[in-house]
């Protein structure tokens, strides 16, 4: 099978071409055709010799998962559905605001730690991304707003030569701003694939994203938070949900594993790498189970001693969840105690609702390998 150069990062890239033959600088030339252009054809990358991409064209091939469906919501959220192979699918979310262009892409197809309001986590688990499937969700992307960015300023009329177009043209490499791994699957179950993918996005030579601008949120997997400091200490946001171990063990499964205690000691651990960070915590509003006073006095008491944020997630429903979102009155006063407490608190606006594109409503298609959840919970990665 030929080789996928999406899976490689900067290390693994400068081998490969040291063991085809190539002078290890090679790479970065590679690097920058690939991720910074979108090239995938070899004959493109003019500045390689003629043997080298010929070399390239016969061992290798750039390629991200294919898209197979294409949803614009009434407010420019976009939800593309790509194919992983035999069956599965995925899904990545691009949601444009004035200053910045979100994506959240998906680090395996479905996921095994079955938090009870989510949709992925109802369909089970059938595999982990691979790199290159995870990296491709960005490339891919970034090389179609780029280009339909630049179709519309071919709109422009030619005598508008001034500030504008000057504008716009800048924006051309900017459509892709932040990228946050909140789509289907744990990422932090996907350790070693999400951390290289976390290394390429950061890269220079490919998406140069500074460490801030690039969010992995995790429900808790405690040991490969550690472990993620270590490597690669991009923003954290933890999927808080509860205030107290007995509700967050029906919610969060996983908290049976790794409680709320050492959660947040792993919390203020991964802020020593990062002093002047802060985790998001996230809370998503469900009706009548988290969302009361008590529960907003519980939480501050919990969270008050570290640095953070909280980002208040009304439930996005999904056919036969068993739940309610709560009511936009029950969410002022939840976040109203929050901010008194002095914690900065924002209430998540729903984005692309209308195509199902919101939280927890990412679906794909997934063909369940485990029977069911519960029993997977200790095996996942410890
Ligand atoms: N597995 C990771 C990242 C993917 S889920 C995690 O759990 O953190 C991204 C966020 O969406 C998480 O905070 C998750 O708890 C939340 N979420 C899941 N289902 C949701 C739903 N139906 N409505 C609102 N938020 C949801
Ligand atoms: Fe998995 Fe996150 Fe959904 Fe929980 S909320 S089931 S960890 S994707």
């Amino acid at each position: 099978m030929a080789i996928n150069l999406l899976d490689f990062d900067s290390a693994s890239l400068t081998r490969f071409c040291m063991d085809i033959g190539e002078k290890p600088y090679r790479a970065k030339q590679l690097l920058r055709w690939i991720h910074q252009l979108g090239i995938s054809d070899f004959s493109e990358m003019s500045d390689l010799a003629k043997a080298f991409r010929e070399k390239l064209a016969a061992l290798s091939i750039i390629r991200s998962p294919e898209v197979i469906n294409d949803h614009i919501a009434a407010d420019g959220t976009r939800k593309w559905l790509l194919s992983t192979g035999a069956g599965n699918a995925v899904e990545m979310v691009f949601i444009p605001e004035a200053n910045r262009g979100t994506l959240c892409i998906s680090s395996q197809v479905g996921c095994a730690l079955a938090c009870s309001f989510c949709s992925t986590g109802k369909q089970g688990f059938n595999r982990n991304l691979t790199v290159a499937e995870i990296i491709g969700q960005l490339w891919w992307a970034n090389k179609m707003l780029k280009t339909e960015k630049a179709h519309e300023t071919s709109f422009i009329p030619e005598n508008s030569i001034n500030g504008r177009i000057h504008h716009q043209e800048k924006n051309i490499g900017r459509a892709i701003s932040n990228v946050v791994l909140m789509g289907m699957g744990e990422p932090l179950a996907n350790f070693e694939n999400v951390v290289t993918a976390l290394g390429l996005m950061l890269d220079d030579n490919t998406y140069g994203l500074s460490r801030r601008k690039v969010t992995v949120s995790t429900s808790g997997l405690v040991p490969a938070m550690d472990r993620l400091r270590e490597r690669c200490p991009v923003a954290l946001a933890v999927s808080l949900h509860a205030p107290n171990d007995a509700l967050r063990d029906q919610l969060v499964p996983i908290n049976k594993k790794y409680p709320i205690k050492m959660l947040l000691a792993a919390c203020e651990r991964y802020l020593q790498a990062a002093p002047r960070d802060f985790v998001t915590f996230e809370y998503v509003m469900l009706d009548g189970v988290n969302d009361s006073t008590e529960h907003a006095y519980e939480l501050v008491r919990l969270v008050k001693k570290i640095p953070c944020k909280l980002n208040l997630i009304p439930f996005n429903s999904f056919a036969e969840s068993g739940y309610k979102r709560s009511s936009p009155e029950a969410i002022r006063i939840f976040r109203d105690v929050l901010l008194q407490a002095g914690l900065v608190t924002t209430v998540r606006k729903t984005r692309g609702d209308d195509i199902d594109a919101a939280c927890g409503q990412l679906a794909g298609q997934v063909l369940d390998k485990t029977r069911r959840v519960n029993r997977n919970i200790t095996k996942i990665a410890g």
